[in-house]
């Protein structure tokens, strides 16, 4: 039998709906492996590979490799008003819309939206202190998840790191001397988001480091925008227990902070400087501020979360909507699933943000481990195992999900 031609195989894989070219490609591979009958499943691997929605049933609220916070946001094929400005008819600035909002969110003079936190940092230290020297504590040098290391970082950025006091320990005097000692441009203060240090343990707090002199910095990572947390009617949750904030760090005299705009935000990725209006304009001056700058998307995305913070409508947010969820609710939908046990569990934030910190929450269990099955299936739902058992969080899955979740459950017991 002579071997099909690579076209009329691509063409039997045209219902996979992928494009002709990429079903060439498939069809090649298979005749060059000898295998033609494996067309199909190739075909059917690069479907799977395609960026697409899935059920996080995992419980972890800001899952890096499920995107961080979970977001809805569509956008007519229109032109918009991004460097226009409507009144005077001008060029205007991208800067002017959620990063005005944000600002106005989070009581700071003003902000710039970067691609993401560590954009934030790396813009910031470029930006006031390139050539110069940065103190930070022994205690803070830490690396976040994905490659993001603060020694690196500053490195990258030009400016000279001056390491003061220990691990465990570091006094204002240690900033003092350095402060007195290099002539830094800034003190950077970074959050311990990933980790904690116990035991005999002492750091600097935001007023006295502010008080040295020296711009302050403060790398808050999560991105709580403010402790008060007048967004949820119930106020503050007990799990965010002491997690520090944009407002009050500024109300406390930093100069600026950074954050991203996908962790305790719930906004799309995206990192932000906020703070004082002449070192938030030193950034946004500053070349690197083009190569770091986000598209219209994501900033009417951002727009639309600095707008429900404004409204104070936690609920209009997916990430709150599902952290503050009660778990009562949870248990009601669990049952309602009409598959496997329901089971008390423990939701986490998650993407590094609140380590060790849990918040009560219910799901489903069934006997053995189903997470492969789970994954292959249309959406894919993404599952935890414990002691034996496959286990659904229902506080990171949307409600408009709990029918395809009790179906891909009850194929898997059945
Ligand atoms: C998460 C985090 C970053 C990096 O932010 P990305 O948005 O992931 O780039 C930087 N610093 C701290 C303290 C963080 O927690």
């Amino acid at each position: 039998m002579r071997p099909p031609s690579v076209d009329g195989l691509a063409r039997t894989l045209s219902d996979t709906g992928l494009p002709h070219p990429l079903l060439v490609d498939v069809a090649r591979e298979a005749i060059a492996a000898g295998d033609v009958d494996s067309a199909r499943s190739r075909a059917e691997h690069v479907t799977r590979a395609l960026l697409r929605p899935v059920v996080n049933a995992t419980g972890v609220l800001l899952h890096t490799n499920l995107g961080r916070a979970p977001l809805a946001h569509s956008q007519p094929a229109t032109y918009t008003n991004l460097e226009l400005d409507l009144d005077a008819g001008r060029r205007g600035s991208r800067d002017a819309h959620a990063a005005g909002l944000l600002a106005r969110a989070a009581g700071a003079e003003a902000a710039l939206v970067v691609n993401n936190g560590a954009a934030a940092v790396l813009l910031v230290l470029a930006a006031l202190a390139r050539g110069r020297a940065v103190v930070v504590s022994r205690g803070e040098l830490v690396e976040i998840g994905g490659g993001f290391r603060v020694p690196e970082v500053m490195a990258e950025s030009g400016a000279r790191l001056v390491e003061v006091g220990t691990t465990n320990r570091t006094r204002l005097d240690d900033y003092r001397s350095a402060v007195a000692r290099d002539d830094p441009a800034l003190v950077l203060k970074v959050h311990q988001s990933n980790y904690r240090i116990v035991g005999f343990t002492e750091a600097v707090d935001v007023a006295a480091l502010a008080a040295l002199g020296v711009p302050l910095v403060v790398d808050l990572g999560s991105g709580l925008l403010d402790s008060a947390t007048p967004w949820l009617a119930a106020g503050p949750p007990a799990w965010l227990a002491s997690e520090p904030a944009v407002r009050q760090t500024l109300a406390g005299g930093a100069g600026l902070v950074t954050f991203s705009g996908d962790k305790l935000l719930g906004g799309p990725q995206a990192g932000v400087v906020a703070g004082r209006a002449d070192l938030v304009r030193a950034c946004a001056r500053h070349p690197l501020a083009r190569a770091l700058r986000p598209g219209g998307l994501v900033l009417a995305a951002m727009q639309e979360t600095a707008l429900a913070y404004l409204r104070r409508d936690g609920d209009a947010i997916p990430f709150w909507r599902m952290a503050t969820a009660p778990v009562e609710t949870l248990r009601a939908r669990a049952i309602a699933l009409g598959v496997g046990e329901t089971v008390d569990t423990a939701a986490v934030a998650g993407a590094g943000s609140l380590p060790g910190l849990e918040i009560p929450s219910a799901g489903v269990a069934i006997e053995g481990d189903h997470t492969a099955a789970l994954r292959a299936g249309d959406p894919p739902v993404i599952a935890r195992v414990a002691e034996g058992r496959t286990v659904c969080d229902l506080r990171t899955v949307d409600p408009t999900d709990d029918t395809v979740l009790a179906k891909a459950l009850l194929s898997c017991t059945t």
